[in-house]
């Protein structure tokens, strides 16, 4: 393990973007927060300030509702046909093309992450769900339904259903794929032709803001799209409780999202929730290891565990489990630590300070309750929030390690002897968001795919998404699925219409 050094020269572009106080987007105007506050986003590789941002505050999110009330009641947006919608999202697809290495290098910056790895995954992924939603947009149907009515008989009736915007949206979203996690939520959103409030995470920022800036040059009509950033029990909490707001869409820890659902309540608005996860991996006797190795290493590993659905608690069966693990400690032994904008970097530093203790804190708490590190176990270098990818043995299943989702680089590792067994195991968690299996068996992977609790079930990969397929969790990961056409779901009202011949 190394802590990588030589940086890649942040781009020009990049530098003035994060050099001037950055503006909110309201009603299509680029505005500081009411109250004229901002407050600094860090470079987690080094602890400095990145940027400045406005602290948007319930007073901010009320312009925003409004701005967004009024673009949704009265404004375009409503009378744009879904080609003209469809070819507006596709348009903004476009343009993010050549501000690619752009939207990378802020990534990387704001969140630590490799930018080589948000320029191969986050940015392309993001292009392409908006490009994915964009088709969408002319393809959100009714249905006609035949019925029978029978206290009036003899009486005929042609009865519909129209599949209608929800109306504003109010989107929260997290810091591990700043960027992506615009794009779920606002991609579907627009195809379905609401308009939104987006608030992205305080500690990254910078892409959405980005965004934001490019869909005002694709022509999304004023208030469809308003960014407000600002601090999650602010801004955040106004936004999920406001009376104005139809749908709250949210993506974060479980905590948090049993405060949104709380301040929902007060109207009743739609809610859909993508939450933590502690998703098993489960290795067969039978699995290819030379695949199923680095596979649930880089279930774990990739974007430092970062996840909600990284594959933090590991099974392996009995007979090859000090195999597999000796192989997975391998893997974490060759993965280069270091400044996301090295290019040599394979994994960056945690978000923040705050990551960083509480990923140390499980550390120690797993470490006292018995559990071993074969590798890692520790902060690494004494700058920036780095920590070691580490591996768990000797865990059981009423450690917090096991129990709690740890976000950072760390996987627990148990061996089993029962399928049976440790399919119960696997499922005994308040999570269900993915989980994965490596075998050879298809048959067997597919029933044990059935018996497993959770939104996406993995065989010989993980990680893997695309903007056509369904995400979301079981239990307490979540309510709803993004992506696919699950997602429109979200964003439409059924209205039945029915009339009598
Ligand atoms: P978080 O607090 O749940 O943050 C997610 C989003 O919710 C952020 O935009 C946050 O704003 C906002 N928020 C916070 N409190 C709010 C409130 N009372 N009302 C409305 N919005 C609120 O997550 P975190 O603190 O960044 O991370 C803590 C843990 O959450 C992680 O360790 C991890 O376990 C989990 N997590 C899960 C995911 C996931 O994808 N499922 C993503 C991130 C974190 P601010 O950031 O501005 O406070
Ligand atoms: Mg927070």
């Amino acid at each position: 393990m190394s802590v990588a050094t030589a940086e890649v020269p942040i781009a020009e572009p990049v530098k003035s973007f994060v050099s001037t106080t950055r503006k909110m987007l309201i009603n299509g105007k680029w505005v500081e927060a009411a109250s004229g506050k901002t407050f600094p986003t860090f470079n987690p590789a080094t602890g400095d300030v990145l940027a400045n941002i406005p602290d948007g505050q319930k007073e901010d999110i009320d312009r925003a509702v409004k701005a967004a009330r009024a673009a949704f009641d009265k404004g375009p947006w409503r009378k744009i046909t879904p080609s003209e919608r469809g070819r507006l999202i596709w348009k903004l697809a476009d343009l993010m093309e050549p501000h690619l290495e752009e939207f990378a290098q802020l990534e990387s910056l704001d969140n630590g992450k490799p930018v080589t790895v948000a320029r191969a995954a986050d940015v392309p992924l993001a292009i392409d769900l908006f490009r994915y939603m964009a088709g969408w947009a002319t393809k959100i149907e009714g249905n006609t339904i035949p019925i029978s009515v029978p206290y009036t008989p003899g009486a005929q009736y042609h009865a519909y259903t129209l599949r209608e915007p929800v109306g504003v949206v109010g989107q929260i979203i997290p810091w591990n794929f700043p960027l992506l996690m615009a794009a779920w939520k606002l991609g579907p959103a627009l195809a379905a032709g609401c308009t939104i409030v987006l608030k992205p995470a305080e500690q990254t920022p910078l892409s959405a803001l980005l965004l934001g800036e490019l869909m005002c040059e694709a022509g999304l009509p004023d208030g469809v799209v308003n960014i407000i950033t600002g601090y999650g029990e602010t801004a955040g909490a106004a936004l999920a409780a406001h009376p104005d707001v139809d749908k709250v869409a949210f993506t974060g820890s479980t905590e948090v999202g049993k405060l949104i659902l709380n301040a929902a309540a007060s109207n009743l608005k739609k809610v859909s929730l993508e939450l933590g996860g502690k998703s098993p991996s489960l290795v067969l006797q039978d699995a290819d290891l030379n695949a199923g190795i680095p596979g649930v290493a880089s279930a774990i590993f990739f974007n430092h565990g970062q996840c909600c659905c990284a594959g933090s608690r590991l099974y392996v069966e009995k007979g090859i489990f000090d195999n597999v693990i000796s192989g997975v400690v391998e893997q974490a032994k060759k993965i280069k630590v270091g400044p996301g904008m090295d290019p040599a970097t394979d994994m960056g530093p945690l978000v923040s300070d705050e990551q960083q203790q509480r990923v140390l804190g499980y550390l120690e708490s797993g470490v006292s309750e018995g559990a071993k590190a074969v590798v890692g176990g520790g902060r690494l270098g004494d700058k920036g929030y780095f920590v070691e990818p580490t591996v768990l043995v000797n865990t059981t299943p009423t450690m917090k390690v096991i129990q709690e989702e740890i976000f950072g680089p760390v996987v627990c590792a148990e061996p089993f002897t029962d399928l049976d067994e440790v399919i119960t195991q696997a499922n005994n968690s308040i999570y269900g968001l993915a989980a994965a299996i490596w075998t050879k068996d298809l048959s067997k992977a597919h029933r044990i795919a059935a018996q497993l609790q959770a939104g996406t079930v993995w065989i010989n990969c993980h990680n893997i998404f695309d903007a056509a397929l369904p995400f979301g969790g079981y239990k307490q990961s979540g309510w709803g699925r993004e992506m696919g056409h699950d997602a429109l779901e979200l964003y439409t009202e059924v209205k039945a219409v029915c009339a009598r011949l």
